[in-house]
Parts: C-alpha cells; structure tokens; sequence
C-alpha cells in the first residue's frame, strides 16, 4: 500500500529512511540525526553537511534577489557547522538550472556565493552543474573542523541546564509574511504597500540571515562549551523538541523571555499574527539554540546576543512553553510537510 509522505512529516520521513544504515568505517562518529556528520581525520575531526534549496519551495523568484539568495544558502549551510561548535573551511555548490535563468544571473547569485564566503571565511572548492525542469535547485556541501574535545551534539543537554537563544526569534517569519503580502498585492489581491520604510531589518532577516560564527567563537574566548547545540532553522519550537529527543530530557522555555525584536512584533501586530507564534514556528532564523551548565549563568547572561530562555528538566515533563501566568503549554512539533510549497 502506498503511504503519503504527508502521514509521516520531515523527521520521521528521515528516520524510517535511514534506519539500518550502521557504519562500516571507523572514522564515521557520528551520521545522520545531527546538524553535521562528524567523521575522525586524523587528530581532528571533519563536520560535514548538506542542504538542499529548492525554487518554489524554499525562496520565491519574484522576491528573492539572486545575490542575496546565493549568499542565503552559504550563511545557511555554515550555520550548520557552527551548530556543532565547528569552523566552517569549504563549500561545494550544485545546481539544476532552468532555461530561463541567464549567465548573468547566475552570476549575480555567484557574487553572493562570494560575499558570503569571504564573510565566513570559506572557500568554494568545487561542485556540480546541470540542468532542471523546474527552476533552480541549489545544493550546498559544507565541510568544517573541529577538535575532538570541542564538539557539541544535540543530544548532551543535562537536567538544570539553562537553555539558550542568539540573536531574536521570528524575524525572518515576519519578514516571509511581509513579502508574501505584497507579491499578493501586484498580482491582484490587494493593495500594494511598497514602501518598506520601517521594515528593512526584518527583510534582511529572511533575505540575507547570517550564520552565528561570532556566538561560536564568543562561547569559546569565554571557555564555555555548550552541552548541546542546534541551529534554528525551522522554528524554536521544533528545534527544542529535537534536543529534548535527543538528550532524552524536556526543557521549561518562558514566554516572556523570547527574544524578539521590534520589528518583528510591529510586522506582527500590523499582519495581527501572534509575534509568538511567530518566534516558536517560524523558520529561516539561523540563530544558535544551546544549553550551558547552571555553573555558567552568570557568565552567559554577561554574553551580548545570547538571552537565557529557560532551563532543562526531566523528560517526563516533556518541552513545554510557560506562559506568563505560569501555565504550560505543550510544545508541537514543526518541520516541512510536503504541502508547505508556498515559499
Ligand atoms: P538541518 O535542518 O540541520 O539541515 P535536517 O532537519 O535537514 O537538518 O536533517 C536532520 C538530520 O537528518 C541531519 O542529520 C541530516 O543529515 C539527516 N538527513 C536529512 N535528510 C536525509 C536523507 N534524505 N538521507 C539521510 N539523512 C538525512
Ligand atoms: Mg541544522
């Protein structure tokens, strides 16, 4: 009987797809259920992950510009590195092109390619080229290293640990949303807005996210060494879920002390979306999510950029968001649905 990929979602899609794959060569630490793979070279240890972009699905044409989208899939892939606590050293970039992109255009989304590797320090050391039925399709290998000693999994997060943000939260979403609106708008089902006065940063946010190299190295000037670590990528909400499953524990976040920026709640009332909801499901943030030693508090609240969340508990108590009147509420899982085609 054939099941719908939609019964299933993303993650568990993933597990049942690679469930029976053991390694057969001793240097593969660690595969697939991470950010990145971790496999022993040496004295050292490679990161290596991929992520695939797909047009209609992960960026929309009609808004995305090409240098912001060939820097986006960069800063998207290194933040995977930084994720484990890595340094990001090289990228390869594949891609399926269409007919109707040009030379000229894929130069300009090569100049983001650029800018962003000269940002983060990488280098493009090859990749793939062909042709696509359907738009463009970019695929971003990045290869990091770390020392042994320095890695951090999803899966370290002990009881009492406190639970960690970079940045703020629901940014990117709200930014998604804005430009949505007005692709709307100029194709005929609303009135056009386009003045983006007031609004710049929350576009940047979802246009051109930055991978977090600074907390990375800024966690390490400061010798703390996370006990977990994930990039959030689709949404705080899931991204808790998956240190929670992997750590084997749950985890307290307080409503109140998600970061979130002005914009972002302007952008949120204006559109009238919960800025919640927004912080806890909305994806394409880039920042860091992380859980430290309760020994570190004082030193981790002196971070700028990094707020303290909440804090690690049993698994019994599952992850759950408390309110300010100190209700829990589950946290849900998130992650892509094979309808989510929206962009
Ligand atoms: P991220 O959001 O950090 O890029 P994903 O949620 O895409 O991570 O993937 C979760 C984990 O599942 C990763 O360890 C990734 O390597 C693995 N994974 C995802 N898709 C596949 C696949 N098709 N085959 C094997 N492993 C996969
Ligand atoms: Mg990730």
């Amino acid at each position: 009987m054939a099941t719908q990929i939609s019964s299933l979602g993303e993650f568990a899609l993933i597990d049942k797809l690679t469930t029976g794959f053991g390694a057969v060569n001793s240097s593969t630490v660690a595969g697939a259920g991470d950010d990145a793979a971790v496999i022993r070279c040496g004295d050292h240890y490679a990161l290596l992950s991929t992520d695939l972009f797909a047009e209609g699905v992960d960026f929309d044409m009609v808004y995305t510009p090409l240098k912001h989208l060939g820097y986006k899939v960069i800063a998207a892939s290194v933040s995977d590195i930084c994720a484990m606590n890595g340094t990001p050293r090289q990228v390869l970039v594949a891609l399926g092109v269409s007919s109707k992109y040009t030379v000229e255009m894929l130069e300009e989304f090569y100049s983001g390619v650029k800018a962003a590797c000269e940002e983060y320090g990488v280098d493009l050391a090859g990749g793939d080229t062909n042709g696509s039925m359907t738009g463009l399709v970019v695929s971003v290998t990045c290869l990091g290293e770390v020392a042994g000693d320095d890695i951090v999994y999803r899966g370290g997060a002990s009881k009492n640990d406190l639970v960690c943000v970079s940045g703020n939260l629901g940014a990117a979403f709200m930014g998604l949303h804005l430009l949505e609106r007005e692709k709307h708008a100029f194709s005929g089902g609303g009135t056009p807005q386009p003045d983006f006065t007031g609004k710049e940063y929350i576009l940047e946010r979802q246009l051109r996210p930055r991978a977090r190299r600074d907390i990375v190295e800024g966690l390490k000037e400061r010798a703390i060494k996370p006990t977990s670590m994930i990039d959030i990528s689709d949404g705080l909400g899931s991204e808790v879920l998956h240190i929670c499953k992997r750590s084997g524990v749950g985890a307290d976040i307080y409503l109140n002390r998600l970061p979130i920026a002005t914009q972002t709640f302007a952008m949120a009332d204006e559109l009238k979306i919960d800025p919640v909801i927004a912080a806890l499901n909305g994806g394409g943030d880039y920042e860091l999510l992380f859980t430290v030693p309760l020994d570190k508090q004082a030193e981790i609240m002196a971070m700028p950029g990094v707020d303290v969340i909440g804090h690690i508990t049993d698994a019994a108590s599952g992850a759950r968001l408390i309110t300010p009147d100190g209700e829990p509420v589950m946290i849900q899982a998130q992650g892509w649905q094979p309808q989510d085609v929206s962009g």
